[in-house]
């Protein structure tokens, strides 16, 4: 079974549309997809469709992909940003809509101030030029800054946009609204949703952006899983995230975070086994898996 639990579409910063994301999952052979796009559902119903008006596949015969539908919510604890997937979530579930609307518009809001400072010091870029590469209703991001000075030929990707200009610690970063990872965790199990903290153990400025004592706080406060197996991970790192997650008596996922075109990562890097999904399946009560 070859199981992804983590992947972007252009309902946030990811280049494939959530029907193209299925079309490319079902052509990689997987049996299931998360579409788990930024602080956004937005796109579910069309990977919805894809799902169900096509053909079976997938590499076990069994038919597939399955879709399921996740969110990945931009938390910041103390000035550092951490992701977590909320898998079947009930969308309309009023508090959490409003906490991602609230952070959709602070990220336009913050997208235009990067510009500003990115502009001030001479780097090719405008707020129009930014917005014509964000696709209709999708969630504003950093890579789509990104795409912005590609198209202005200032730089050759989205990897040297970020490396050049748009890091965390970069002078042009500005943050947005995000809440705190543990109310996002109670946002996420009122909303019917099975909390996965997403790549843990992502690196910024060479060092962890989380301590075990947070995720052990967000274990106390109904986390679910930890997404152990990550490309931002080394072998090391994967190992230490399978062991806190055991010792935690957390989920332990594994996915790519595809982005299409936008990053290098291709589908299904890593996997998440079957009986974890099926535990997921079990907990998640806000929205359902969809099948072929
Ligand atoms: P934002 O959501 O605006 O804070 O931007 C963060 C997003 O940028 C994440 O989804 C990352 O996947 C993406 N990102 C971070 N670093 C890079 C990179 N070097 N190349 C491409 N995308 C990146
Ligand atoms: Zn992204
Ligand atoms: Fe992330
Ligand atoms: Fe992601």
């Amino acid at each position: 079974m070859l199981i992804d639990l983590h992947a972007h579409s252009t309902g946030s910063d990811g280049t494939d549309s959530p029907a193209g994301l299925v079309a490319a999952a079902r052509a990689a052979g997987l049996d299931a997809i998360a579409l788990t796009d930024h602080d956004t559902t937005a796109g579910w119903a069309e990977a919805a469709t894809a799902v169900r008006e096509a053909a079976p596949g997938g590499q076990s015969g069994q038919g597939g992909p399955v879709l399921v539908p996740g969110v990945e919510i931009s938390c910041e604890r103390e000035g550092r940003s951490i992701h977590l997937l909320g898998y079947l979530v009930d969308p309309a579930e009023p508090e959490l809509a409003a906490e991602l609307a609230r952070a959709r518009e602070s990220r336009a809001t913050r997208l235009e101030r990067m510009v500003e400072r990115l502009a001030a010091d001479g780097i090719p870029v405008t707020y129009a030029a930014v917005l014509a590469q964000v696709p209709a209703g999708a969630t504003p991001g950093r890579p789509h800054i990104a795409d912005a000075l590609v198209a202005a030929g200032a730089v050759r990707d989205r990897d040297e946009a970020f490396a050049r200009w748009l890091r965390d610690d970069s002078p042009y970063y500005v943050h947005h609204y995000a809440p705190d990872p543990t109310r996002a965790v109670g946002l996420v199990l009122q909303a019917g949703g099975v909390p996965v903290l997403a790549h843990p153990f992502t690196r910024a400025r060479g060092v962890p952006v989380l301590g075990e004592d947070v995720v052990a706080e967000l274990a106390a406060a109904g986390l679910a899983g930890l997404e152990a197996d990550h490309p931002d991970h080394d072998e090391p790192t994967r190992a230490r995230a399978h062991e806190l997650a055991r010792r935690l008596e957390l989920l332990a996922t594994g996915s790519s975070d595809y982005h299409g075109r936008g990053k290098t990562v291709r589908l299904a890097a890593h996997t998440t086994p079957a009986e974890v999904l099926a535990e997921i399946e079990l907990r998640g009560t806000g929205s359902a898996v969809v099948r072929p």
